[in-house]
């Protein structure tokens, strides 16, 4: 499911085109369960290279559990498919793994990320993660 979600987000970025953008949003877990919802943000500007995952919406009954995004930027088009300095920090501020589609796959960046299948595992383990979505540190930026 996420990396369904994932995989149409990397589609509509418009990899190697010159329309390229970033899309993401958040993913929620029921906090009872493991229901997950998915949350878009404002996509990035057609040819820029960034998109603000700031001030993530409270969604009640759920936790923010990751965010996800997008390089769009090829590497043969002298893009970073890899997760940037910001995305490294910023997955810190906000204490939920980062995961970012490229051309190369899923990565997944921050804390308790869990090796080669971020999308498959790390659903597990966040039971007791909890975060303020009404004030949350994400609002430091996005990457
Ligand atoms: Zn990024």
């Amino acid at each position: 499911m996420v990396k369904a979600e994932l995989d149409a987000a990397w589609q509509e970025s418009l990899p190697g085109t010159p329309n390229h953008h970033e899309e993401g949003g958040w993913i929620y877990q029921m906090t009872t369960g493991e229901v997950l919802t998915f949350v878009r943000a404002t996509p990035g500007a057609p040819g820029d290279t960034y998109m603000s995952l700031a001030n993530p919406p409270s969604v009640p009954g759920f936790t923010l559990i990751a965010t996800y995004h997008t390089h769009p930027v090829l590497s043969s088009d002298f893009g970073f498919p890899e997760a940037s300095r910001d995305d490294l920090l910023h997955s810190g501020y906000t204490n939920v793994p980062w995961l970012i589609r490229s051309e190369n796959g899923i990565e997944s960046v921050g804390p308790e990320r869990l090796g080669a299948e971020p999308y498959g595992v790390w659903l597990h383990g966040y039971e007791n993660n909890r975060v303020d979505t009404t004030w949350c540190p994400a609002n430091r930026g996005g990457g």
